[in-house]
């Protein structure tokens, strides 16, 4: 039977772009470009991996987000993904991470799964908590952080490197894992993939076909509330040292002030 592998996918805000949020405290997506979280592309090289010493597997990439999380859904078919699933509702809007975990618990359980691969974080929100929280929600083992990860004979197996050891892991299918950015490099991906990724099956769920209600989720489900945010101060002018044979005292006098030494 095929190896079902479902990868979790995020469409952040390039992080690289002014990011403002909007008048309710919530980030203004309208205002930034997105892309495919970066240490999401690690989920996905490592499902491919897996794919791939498989003797039948087939890799669905799932996003919740907005219409423009497409984007990361292409990408991830370009790398070699087989269909993708996109979430999208305007109830989401302001969805925290529980809801999130709900809607993709829902999602995973409609794809139909054996084996859930997520990155270690988003490179926006960067809690790192979705995978326990999808593992919980789907009362299966979770395996987090690996940096080897390998299925075999209905067991993922891993290897999770931490600051005062090294842990092997395993668990039996069916399975949530987070992989870190040691996992191996992404693969770019090629011309033919990019072509290629035109025509694979992308499929919209919203709210009601994954009979979520409204007030499980956006701002009014939110278990967490944003109170206040405040606008990073503009850059200013940095401070130029001429070195005429006082150079290192003045370096060291600007960096004591500001309790850098
Ligand atoms: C439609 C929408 C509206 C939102 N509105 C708000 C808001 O108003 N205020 C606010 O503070 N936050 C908002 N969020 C952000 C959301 O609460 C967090 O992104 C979410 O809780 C995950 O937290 P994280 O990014 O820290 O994920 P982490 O726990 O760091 O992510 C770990 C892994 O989980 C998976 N994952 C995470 N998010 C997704 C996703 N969306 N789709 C697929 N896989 C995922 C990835 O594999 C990722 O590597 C919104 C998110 C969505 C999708």
């Amino acid at each position: 039977m095929s190896l079902r592998i479902v990868v979790c996918v995020k469409y952040v805000p390039d992080a690289t772009g002014d990011r403002h949020f909007a008048e309710d405290l919530t980030v203004d997506r309208d205002d930034v470009d997105g892309l495919l979280s970066e240490l999401d592309e690690y989920a996905v090289e490592q499902a491919l991996q897996i794919a791939d010493e498989a003797d039948d597997a087939e890799i669905t990439v799932l996003t919740v987000g907005p219409e423009d999380a497409k984007d990361a859904l292409r990408k991830a078919l370009s790398m070699g993904a087989d269909k993708a699933v996109h979430v999208e509702d305007d109830d989401l809007h302001g969805t925290d991470a529980l809801g999130t975990s709900l809607v993709l618990a829902k999602a995973v359980e409609k794809t139909g799964y054996d084996l859930v691969v997520c990155g270690m974080a988003s490179t926006d929100g960067t809690m790192g908590v979705l995978p326990a929280m999808l593992a919980e929600r789907l009362g299966v083992p979770q395996v987090s952080l690996l940096s080897e990860v390998s299925v075999e004979d209905g067991t993922v197996k891993g290897r999770r490197d931490g600051d005062s050891a090294t842990e092997q892991l395993e668990a039996r299918l069916p399975a949530v894992v987070s992989v870190t950015d040691q996992s191996g490099e992404a693969r770019y991906p090629s011309f033919k993939g990019i072509m290629a990724a035109k025509k694979k099956p992308v499929t919209s769920w919203d709210l009601e076909d994954l009979e979520i209600e409204s007030d499980e989720v956006g701002l009014e489900g939110a278990w967490t509330a944003v109170e206040g945010a405040t606008e990073r101060p503009a850059r200013t002018a940095g401070t130029i040292v001429k070195d005429e044979g006082e150079g290192g005292k003045q370096l060291a006098a600007f960096l004591a002030e500001r309790k850098f030494i």
